[in-house]
């Protein structure tokens, strides 16, 4: 299978994995951040994981997932359940504050 030319040089993040492998990540997770659930582009896709220190290829496919930038820097130290978690905790505040606007 062919490669954005680009992918690596644009995204340091994923420059140094094989093609295969970001390949199959990217088709695994739909081309889709899985997080906000936005689709992205190859070339503006993150590979994001929760291994601080450890280099990405030696990371197992299964524990890399696609994140558009938004979301991986917003994510920042947190691993991906406590970025879920803190995704639906600021959802529901705004599902609140906008059903409490509703009521006045
Ligand atoms: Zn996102």
């Amino acid at each position: 299978m062919s490669f954005p030319c680009n992918w690596g040089r644009v995204h340091p993040v994923i420059t140094d994995m094989a093609g295969d492998r970001r390949w199959s990540v990217y088709l695994r997770d739909g081309g889709c951040c899985t997080y906000c659930g936005r689709a992205l582009r190859p070339e503006e896709t993150h590979l994001d994981h929760d291994h601080p220190g450890i280099r990405v290829e030696e990371i197992a496919i299964e524990h890399l997932c696609c994140a558009c930038g938004d979301c991986h820097a917003e994510k920042g130290d947190r691993t991906g359940v406590e970025y879920r978690s803190f995704r639906r905790v600021r959802h529901a505040h705004e599902m609140l504050h906008h059903l409490a606007g509703r009521g006045r």
